[in-house]
């Protein structure tokens, strides 16, 4: 879906995979998106619950979790909350 529509995706930093939050909420949106089209006919109600109510707002959820991040440099290195086991 990012390839499709990149601006739309720009709050999904490409540390993504160093967050868990994101982790958990982009599967949860893989699911459902597979869930909805895996079907040769994917029924509309579950297409705009898809993209009406479950797609945006996991869009701000993990906008928030990686307001801070960017090409550059992923916040997940400053927090020593997430730093690596020794
Ligand atoms: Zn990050």
């Amino acid at each position: 879906m990012r390839e499709w529509h990149p601006t739309y995706f720009a709050p999904i930093a490409d540390c993504r995979a160093a967050h868990p939050e994101a982790v958990i909420e982009l599967h949860n949106i893989v699911t459902e998106f597979t869930r909805v089209y895996r079907r040769k006919h994917p029924p509309p109600a579950g297409a705009i619950l898809l993209y009406g109510r479950w797609l945006p707002g996991m869009l701000r959820r993990c906008g928030e979790v990686m307001k801070n991040c960017g090409p550059a440099r992923c916040t997940r290195e400053r927090n020593p909350l997430y730093a690596p086991c020794q």
